[in-house]
Protein backbone atom coordinates (compact mmCIF):
# COMPACT_ATOMS: atom_id res chain seq x y z
CA UNK A 1 0.00 0.00 0.00
CA UNK A 2 1.57 3.66 -1.29
CA UNK A 3 2.74 5.77 1.87
CA UNK A 4 0.35 8.75 2.31
CA UNK A 5 2.23 11.67 2.30
CA UNK A 6 1.23 14.86 3.31
CA UNK A 7 0.63 17.79 0.71
CA UNK A 8 1.71 21.24 1.38
CA UNK A 9 0.12 24.43 0.13
CA UNK A 10 2.54 26.91 0.32
CA UNK A 11 0.32 29.76 -0.75
CA UNK A 12 1.28 33.47 -1.52
CA UNK A 13 -1.24 36.37 -1.40
CA UNK A 14 0.00 37.93 -4.44
CA UNK A 15 -1.24 41.56 -4.67
CA UNK A 16 -0.49 44.76 -4.77
CA UNK A 17 -1.05 47.43 -1.76
CA UNK A 18 -4.69 49.77 -2.00
CA UNK A 19 -3.00 51.75 0.67
CA UNK A 20 0.10 52.61 -1.50
CA UNK A 21 -2.75 53.40 -4.38
CA UNK A 22 -4.96 55.86 -1.96
CA UNK A 23 -1.65 57.64 -1.05
CA UNK A 24 -0.06 57.55 -4.32
CA UNK A 25 -2.88 56.83 -7.08
CA UNK A 26 -1.96 55.77 -10.47
CA UNK A 27 0.92 57.81 -10.84
CA UNK A 28 2.46 55.34 -7.94
CA UNK A 29 1.12 52.21 -9.16
CA UNK A 30 5.50 51.19 -10.96
CA UNK A 31 6.23 51.71 -7.37
CA UNK A 32 3.72 49.67 -6.21
CA UNK A 33 3.94 47.00 -8.40
CA UNK A 34 7.79 46.63 -7.56
CA UNK A 35 7.64 46.77 -3.82
CA UNK A 36 4.31 44.64 -3.32
CA UNK A 37 4.88 41.98 -5.75
CA UNK A 38 8.89 42.37 -6.90
CA UNK A 39 9.40 43.18 -3.15
CA UNK A 40 12.38 45.37 -4.13
CA UNK A 41 14.31 46.67 -1.71
CA UNK A 42 18.60 48.11 -2.29
CA UNK A 43 19.55 44.99 -0.71
CA UNK A 44 17.59 43.45 -3.87
CA UNK A 45 14.46 41.54 -4.79
CA UNK A 46 12.82 39.56 -2.24
CA UNK A 47 8.94 39.16 -3.32
CA UNK A 48 7.44 36.83 -6.05
CA UNK A 49 10.95 36.17 -8.40
CA UNK A 50 12.88 35.47 -5.86
CA UNK A 51 10.38 33.34 -3.90
CA UNK A 52 9.81 30.95 -6.62
CA UNK A 53 13.43 31.09 -7.25
CA UNK A 54 13.96 29.70 -3.87
CA UNK A 55 11.16 27.15 -4.56
CA UNK A 56 12.66 26.19 -7.92
CA UNK A 57 16.03 25.00 -6.08
CA UNK A 58 14.56 22.78 -3.52
CA UNK A 59 12.30 21.72 -6.08
CA UNK A 60 8.38 22.86 -5.00
CA UNK A 61 5.71 24.02 -6.30
CA UNK A 62 3.71 26.77 -4.82
CA UNK A 63 0.35 28.40 -5.05
CA UNK A 64 0.09 32.03 -6.18
CA UNK A 65 -3.16 33.53 -5.14
CA UNK A 66 -3.47 36.24 -7.29
CA UNK A 67 -5.89 39.80 -6.74
CA UNK A 68 -6.86 40.27 -10.18
CA UNK A 69 -9.03 43.44 -9.06
CA UNK A 70 -6.65 45.78 -9.46
CA UNK A 71 -6.83 45.79 -12.80
CA UNK A 72 -9.95 48.09 -12.16
CA UNK A 73 -7.42 50.65 -11.68
CA UNK A 74 -4.45 49.80 -13.28
CA UNK A 75 -6.04 47.54 -16.27
CA UNK A 76 -5.22 44.43 -17.31
CA UNK A 77 -1.89 44.73 -18.60
CA UNK A 78 -1.07 45.31 -14.27
CA UNK A 79 -2.17 41.04 -13.95
CA UNK A 80 -0.73 40.22 -16.84
CA UNK A 81 2.41 41.59 -15.54
CA UNK A 82 1.95 40.01 -12.46
CA UNK A 83 0.87 36.27 -13.95
CA UNK A 84 3.40 35.78 -16.24
CA UNK A 85 6.31 35.19 -14.59
CA UNK A 86 4.37 32.52 -12.25
CA UNK A 87 2.97 30.68 -15.78
CA UNK A 88 6.32 30.35 -17.02
CA UNK A 89 8.02 29.01 -13.99
CA UNK A 90 5.29 26.52 -13.88
CA UNK A 91 3.77 27.51 -10.35
CA UNK A 92 0.03 27.56 -10.08
CA UNK A 93 -1.82 30.55 -10.19
CA UNK A 94 -5.12 30.98 -8.43
CA UNK A 95 -7.92 33.69 -7.40
CA UNK A 96 -7.58 36.10 -4.99
CA UNK A 97 -10.13 39.20 -3.77
CA UNK A 98 -9.41 42.31 -1.97
CA UNK A 99 -12.94 44.27 -2.86
CA UNK A 100 -11.85 47.73 -1.44
CA UNK A 101 -10.51 48.45 -5.25
CA UNK A 102 -13.90 47.71 -6.16
CA UNK A 103 -14.72 51.54 -4.59
CA UNK A 104 -11.64 52.79 -6.00
CA UNK A 105 -13.68 52.66 -10.02
CA UNK A 106 -17.12 54.04 -11.37
CA UNK A 107 -16.90 50.85 -13.78
CA UNK A 108 -17.01 47.23 -12.32
CA UNK A 109 -18.78 44.40 -11.78
CA UNK A 110 -20.73 46.36 -8.92
CA UNK A 111 -20.96 49.41 -10.51
CA UNK A 112 -18.91 51.43 -8.09
CA UNK A 113 -20.44 49.64 -5.14
CA UNK A 114 -17.58 49.28 -2.34
CA UNK A 115 -16.65 46.94 0.67
CA UNK A 116 -13.99 45.78 2.32
CA UNK A 117 -14.38 42.04 2.27
CA UNK A 118 -16.25 40.27 0.05
CA UNK A 119 -18.61 39.19 3.09
CA UNK A 120 -20.14 42.86 2.73
CA UNK A 121 -21.82 41.82 -1.09
CA UNK A 122 -24.82 39.87 -1.97
CA UNK A 123 -24.39 36.41 -3.06
CA UNK A 124 -25.46 38.19 -6.60
CA UNK A 125 -22.84 40.90 -6.41
CA UNK A 126 -20.08 38.28 -5.28
CA UNK A 127 -20.44 36.47 -8.24
CA UNK A 128 -19.91 39.26 -10.63
CA UNK A 129 -16.70 40.14 -8.62
CA UNK A 130 -15.74 36.58 -8.96
CA UNK A 131 -16.79 36.48 -12.40
CA UNK A 132 -14.39 39.69 -13.12
CA UNK A 133 -11.21 38.30 -11.63
CA UNK A 134 -11.74 34.76 -13.13
CA UNK A 135 -12.04 36.56 -16.64
CA UNK A 136 -9.13 38.97 -15.79
CA UNK A 137 -7.15 35.83 -14.67
CA UNK A 138 -7.73 33.91 -18.03
CA UNK A 139 -7.14 37.37 -20.20
CA UNK A 140 -3.66 37.47 -18.72
CA UNK A 141 -3.18 34.03 -19.81
CA UNK A 142 -3.85 31.61 -17.13
CA UNK A 143 -6.28 28.63 -16.94
CA UNK A 144 -9.28 29.13 -15.45
CA UNK A 145 -8.66 29.32 -11.55
CA UNK A 146 -9.99 26.21 -9.26
CA UNK A 147 -9.32 28.05 -6.22
CA UNK A 148 -10.09 30.74 -4.04
CA UNK A 149 -8.93 33.04 -1.11
CA UNK A 150 -11.06 35.58 -0.03
CA UNK A 151 -8.86 39.47 0.95
CA UNK A 152 -8.36 39.74 4.77
CA UNK A 153 -10.33 35.72 4.96
CA UNK A 154 -13.44 38.40 4.81
CA UNK A 155 -15.33 35.10 2.78
CA UNK A 156 -19.02 33.91 3.88
CA UNK A 157 -21.25 31.48 3.51
CA UNK A 158 -22.72 33.31 0.43
CA UNK A 159 -19.21 33.48 -1.09
CA UNK A 160 -19.03 29.59 -0.68
CA UNK A 161 -22.13 29.30 -2.37
CA UNK A 162 -21.27 32.06 -5.06
CA UNK A 163 -17.95 30.10 -6.02
CA UNK A 164 -20.22 26.97 -6.72
CA UNK A 165 -22.14 28.94 -9.00
CA UNK A 166 -19.01 30.06 -10.98
CA UNK A 167 -17.60 26.54 -10.83
CA UNK A 168 -15.09 27.65 -8.39
CA UNK A 169 -14.16 24.00 -6.63
CA UNK A 170 -11.97 25.00 -3.56
CA UNK A 171 -11.72 27.71 -0.93
CA UNK A 172 -9.29 28.89 1.27
CA UNK A 173 -10.62 31.56 3.24
CA UNK A 174 -11.09 30.26 6.83
CA UNK A 175 -8.60 30.81 8.66
CA UNK A 176 -10.09 30.06 12.78
CA UNK A 177 -8.60 32.55 15.52
CA UNK A 178 -6.68 34.75 12.90
CA UNK A 179 -6.67 38.05 15.51
CA UNK A 180 -9.51 40.48 13.92
CA UNK A 181 -9.94 38.04 11.84
CA UNK A 182 -13.87 39.05 9.74
CA UNK A 183 -14.17 35.49 8.58
CA UNK A 184 -17.77 34.47 8.00
CA UNK A 185 -17.21 31.23 6.68
CA UNK A 186 -19.70 29.28 9.54
CA UNK A 187 -17.19 26.38 9.95
CA UNK A 188 -16.83 23.96 13.39
CA UNK A 189 -13.29 26.01 14.50
CA UNK A 190 -12.00 22.51 15.26
CA UNK A 191 -12.03 21.53 11.84
CA UNK A 192 -8.49 21.68 10.65
CA UNK A 193 -9.21 19.47 7.47
CA UNK A 194 -10.72 19.96 3.92
CA UNK A 195 -14.88 19.22 4.32
CA UNK A 196 -17.24 19.69 1.95
CA UNK A 197 -19.66 22.57 1.83
CA UNK A 198 -22.28 22.47 -0.76
CA UNK A 199 -20.30 22.30 -4.39
CA UNK A 200 -17.27 23.51 -2.62
CA UNK A 201 -14.79 22.13 -1.02
CA UNK A 202 -13.28 24.55 1.99
CA UNK A 203 -9.47 23.97 3.01
CA UNK A 204 -8.63 25.96 5.98
CA UNK A 205 -5.61 27.39 6.43
CA UNK A 206 -3.75 25.45 8.72
CA UNK A 207 -3.06 26.53 12.37
CA UNK A 208 -1.41 25.21 15.46
CA UNK A 209 -2.34 25.09 18.77
CA UNK A 210 -2.74 27.79 21.33
CA UNK A 211 -3.19 28.44 25.07
CA UNK A 212 -5.89 28.05 26.41
CA UNK A 213 -7.82 26.82 23.54
CA UNK A 214 -7.09 29.38 20.76
CA UNK A 215 -4.86 29.05 17.38
CA UNK A 216 -2.18 30.54 15.86
CA UNK A 217 -2.50 30.30 11.87
CA UNK A 218 0.22 28.87 9.51
CA UNK A 219 1.29 32.94 8.78
CA UNK A 220 4.89 32.91 7.48
CA UNK A 221 5.67 35.77 10.06
CA UNK A 222 2.86 34.33 12.55
CA UNK A 223 4.45 31.04 13.54
CA UNK A 224 8.53 30.75 14.29
CA UNK A 225 10.76 28.29 11.81
CA UNK A 226 10.51 25.88 14.92
CA UNK A 227 6.64 25.91 15.10
CA UNK A 228 6.38 25.41 11.56
CA UNK A 229 8.78 22.77 11.40
CA UNK A 230 7.14 20.52 14.45
CA UNK A 231 3.27 21.47 12.73
CA UNK A 232 4.96 20.05 9.26
CA UNK A 233 6.17 16.62 11.21
CA UNK A 234 2.96 16.78 13.44
CA UNK A 235 0.88 16.58 10.23
CA UNK A 236 3.12 14.27 8.22
CA UNK A 237 3.39 11.79 11.75
CA UNK A 238 -0.23 12.03 11.62
CA UNK A 239 -1.11 11.36 7.79
CA UNK A 240 -2.92 14.51 7.61
CA UNK A 241 -3.78 15.00 3.92
CA UNK A 242 -2.61 18.01 3.73
CA UNK A 243 -1.09 21.45 5.12
CA UNK A 244 -1.96 25.20 4.27
CA UNK A 245 0.77 27.90 4.85
CA UNK A 246 -0.32 31.37 4.41
CA UNK A 247 2.31 34.02 2.96
CA UNK A 248 2.47 37.16 0.83
CA UNK A 249 4.22 38.40 -1.83
CA UNK A 250 5.69 41.06 0.08
CA UNK A 251 6.04 38.76 3.33
CA UNK A 252 9.82 38.96 3.01
CA UNK A 253 10.23 42.46 3.84
CA UNK A 254 10.41 44.59 6.97
CA UNK A 255 7.39 46.03 7.59
CA UNK A 256 8.07 49.73 6.04
CA UNK A 257 9.10 47.24 3.05
CA UNK A 258 12.59 49.06 2.69
CA UNK A 259 14.58 45.90 3.64
CA UNK A 260 14.22 41.95 3.33
CA UNK A 261 13.62 40.77 6.90
CA UNK A 262 16.62 38.50 7.09
CA UNK A 263 14.91 36.34 9.70
CA UNK A 264 12.16 35.62 7.54
CA UNK A 265 13.75 35.45 4.24
CA UNK A 266 15.84 32.68 6.30
CA UNK A 267 12.96 31.00 7.77
CA UNK A 268 11.09 30.52 4.12
CA UNK A 269 14.43 29.41 2.60
CA UNK A 270 14.67 26.94 5.92
CA UNK A 271 11.31 25.89 5.46
CA UNK A 272 11.58 24.61 1.73
CA UNK A 273 14.79 22.63 2.60
CA UNK A 274 12.94 20.85 5.54
CA UNK A 275 9.50 20.35 2.93
CA UNK A 276 12.10 19.16 0.49
CA UNK A 277 13.98 16.91 2.39
CA UNK A 278 11.25 14.92 4.16
CA UNK A 279 9.76 11.79 2.43
CA UNK A 280 6.31 12.01 4.07
CA UNK A 281 5.88 15.55 2.76
CA UNK A 282 4.94 17.32 -0.81
CA UNK A 283 4.65 20.39 -1.68
CA UNK A 284 1.21 20.39 -4.05
CA UNK A 285 -0.66 22.63 -6.03
CA UNK A 286 -4.57 23.12 -6.47
CA UNK A 287 -4.41 22.30 -10.58
CA UNK A 288 -2.01 19.26 -9.87
CA UNK A 289 -3.02 18.08 -6.64
CA UNK A 290 -6.47 19.06 -5.77
CA UNK A 291 -7.29 18.82 -1.84
CA UNK A 292 -9.61 15.60 -1.09
CA UNK A 293 -12.38 16.66 1.15
CA UNK A 294 -12.34 14.42 4.70
CA UNK A 295 -15.36 12.75 5.60
CA UNK A 296 -14.75 12.46 9.39
CA UNK A 297 -13.55 15.97 10.11
CA UNK A 298 -16.14 17.01 12.12
CA UNK A 299 -16.17 13.96 14.07
CA UNK A 300 -12.96 13.33 14.66
CA UNK A 301 -12.56 16.87 16.12
CA UNK A 302 -15.50 16.17 18.24
CA UNK A 303 -13.15 14.21 21.08
CA UNK A 304 -10.29 16.15 21.44
CA UNK A 305 -11.06 19.73 19.49
CA UNK A 306 -7.51 19.90 18.60
CA UNK A 307 -7.13 16.90 16.19
CA UNK A 308 -5.23 18.76 12.88
CA UNK A 309 -3.43 20.50 14.90
CA UNK A 310 -0.05 20.60 16.75
CA UNK A 311 -0.37 20.46 20.41
CA UNK A 312 0.20 24.30 22.58
CA UNK A 313 3.77 23.99 23.86
CA UNK A 314 5.09 26.30 25.99
CA UNK A 315 9.10 26.23 25.19
CA UNK A 316 7.94 26.43 21.82
CA UNK A 317 5.84 29.61 22.23
CA UNK A 318 8.11 31.13 24.34
CA UNK A 319 11.03 30.67 21.32
CA UNK A 320 8.51 32.52 18.99
CA UNK A 321 8.70 35.68 20.95
CA UNK A 322 12.26 35.25 21.61
CA UNK A 323 12.38 35.67 17.36
CA UNK A 324 9.81 38.16 16.77
CA UNK A 325 11.47 40.21 19.63
CA UNK A 326 14.59 40.40 17.44
CA UNK A 327 12.17 40.54 14.82
CA UNK A 328 10.79 43.78 15.53
CA UNK A 329 13.61 45.39 17.30
CA UNK A 330 15.67 44.62 13.63
CA UNK A 331 12.75 45.07 11.08
CA UNK A 332 9.71 46.23 13.07
CA UNK A 333 8.48 49.95 13.01
CA UNK A 334 11.31 52.00 13.36
CA UNK A 335 12.04 54.66 10.25
CA UNK A 336 15.55 53.96 8.39
CA UNK A 337 18.34 50.58 8.64
CA UNK A 338 19.45 49.61 12.17
CA UNK A 339 22.82 49.55 11.74
CA UNK A 340 25.02 46.53 11.80
CA UNK A 341 26.88 47.29 14.85
CA UNK A 342 23.42 47.58 16.83
CA UNK A 343 21.82 44.84 15.67
CA UNK A 344 24.91 42.37 16.66
CA UNK A 345 24.26 42.67 20.10
CA UNK A 346 20.51 41.72 19.63
CA UNK A 347 21.74 38.25 17.81
CA UNK A 348 24.43 37.45 20.43
CA UNK A 349 21.45 37.95 23.15
CA UNK A 350 19.58 35.91 20.79
CA UNK A 351 21.82 33.13 20.55
CA UNK A 352 22.79 32.61 24.06
CA UNK A 353 19.13 32.28 25.10
CA UNK A 354 17.46 30.91 22.33
CA UNK A 355 20.04 28.47 20.64
CA UNK A 356 20.09 26.52 23.30
CA UNK A 357 16.14 25.83 23.74
CA UNK A 358 16.34 25.28 19.82
CA UNK A 359 18.62 21.72 20.50
CA UNK A 360 16.42 20.67 22.82
CA UNK A 361 15.22 17.00 22.36
CA UNK A 362 11.29 16.65 21.98
CA UNK A 363 11.44 14.56 25.91
CA UNK A 364 13.64 18.06 27.13
CA UNK A 365 10.74 20.33 25.80
CA UNK A 366 8.13 18.44 27.35
CA UNK A 367 10.04 19.00 30.74
CA UNK A 368 10.70 22.20 30.07
CA UNK A 369 6.79 22.08 29.07
CA UNK A 370 6.17 20.97 32.50
CA UNK A 371 8.33 22.31 34.24
CA UNK A 372 7.10 25.65 33.21
CA UNK A 373 3.36 24.80 33.72
CA UNK A 374 3.80 24.25 37.38
ZN1 LIG B 1 -4.61 39.53 0.27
Amino acid sequence: MPETLTTIYLTVDTELSSAHFRRHGGAGLQDNFESAILGRTSAGDFGILYQMDRLDAHGLKGVFFVDPLVALVAGSDMVRRIVHPILDAGHDVQLHAHTEWLGMAAHGPTDGRGGQNMADFSTADQVRILDYGMARLVEAGAPAPVAFRAGNYGANDDTLEALGRVGIRYDSSYSPDYEGSVCRISLDRDCALPVQRGRVVEVPVSAIAGPGGGHRHAQLTALSAREMIDALAHAALHRQPCFTIVSHSFELLCRQRRRPNRIVVRRFDRLCGIIAASPRLRAGTYAADPPEPVPQCAAQSAGTGQVGRLPHSLARSLLRVGEQAISNSLYGDQVGPLPAQAAAPAFAVRDRLIAPLQSLTPLQQIALDIMMAV
